[in-house]
């Protein structure tokens, strides 16, 4: 199971700041994810490659924000998680204000993966991060990681109760969400299709599209 775009991912370069972003031209997808939500896995997973983002049991080591090429126009984005108790005050908040500037500013940007641990959603990250989607007006897309953790029900009430949340506390609406959720596994390859599905939604915009202001 793989799909051609994804597979040919390739690291380009490394970021601490904006600035040292590549140009803001063409699409790309961000990922986000608190430390140990399981990011690295979903990234390796999506594009077939075991080692593309590193994944690491150490929290506090080097966060920066990664940018895979995919082709010429599009890319995929691995955010830095700052939730982790290690991370001084000052590095958290650097990279709050980072990553709040990069949803807000990056014209590229055409929907954001927020990865949420099946088992302990709706972390203060995840909340900030939803909070500056739904602000911005950017598409999110949530993989529930480590389905595989749960049995088939409890998994699919997890979903349920997901959808829920968004519905009443950030009033994504049944027609036409601005937020969407599904489970994934990296271990099982559990949702790996679906999550392809919406990134080729999200490219299929082209690079013109214009973001709906305020
Ligand atoms: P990151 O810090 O968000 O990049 O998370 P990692 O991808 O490094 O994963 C954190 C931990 O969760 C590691 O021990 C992974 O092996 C584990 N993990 C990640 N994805 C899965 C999954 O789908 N199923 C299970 N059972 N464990 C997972």
């Amino acid at each position: 199971m793989n799909h051609p775009l994804y597979q040919q991912a390739s690291f380009v370069s490394g970021a601490h700041t904006l600035s040292q972003l590549p140009p803001d031209e063409g699409m790309e997808v961000a990922f986000a994810g608190r430390s140990n939500s399981g990011k690295s896995s979903a990234i390796n997973r999506i594009t077939g490659q075991k080692a593309l983002a590193r994944t690491s049991k150490t929290p506090g080591r080097t966060q920066q924000i990664n940018y895979f090429a995919l082709d010429a126009q599009r890319a995929l984005v691995d955010l830095p998680g700052y939730g982790y108790a290690k991370v001084s005050g000052k590095v958290k908040r650097h990279w709050q204000h980072t990553l709040e500037a990069y949803l807000l500013q990056r014209q590229a940007l055409r929907g954001l993966v927020l990865m949420m641990d099946i088992r302990h959603p709706f972390t203060d990250f995840d909340r900030q991060m939803i909070h500056w989607c739904q602000h911005s007006g950017m598409p999110l897309h949530i993989l529930l990681t480590k389905a595989d953790k749960l049995s088939r029900g409890a998994a699919g009430n997890a979903l349920q109760q997901v959808r829920r949340v968004l519905a009443q506390e950030y009033g994504v609406a049944r027609e036409q969400p601005w937020a969407t959720v599904q489970l994934f596994s990296a271990l099982k390859g559990t949702g790996v299709e679906e999550a392809w599905g919406q990134l080729d939604r999200w490219f299929a915009m082209g690079p013109e599209k214009e973001r709906a202001p305020d």
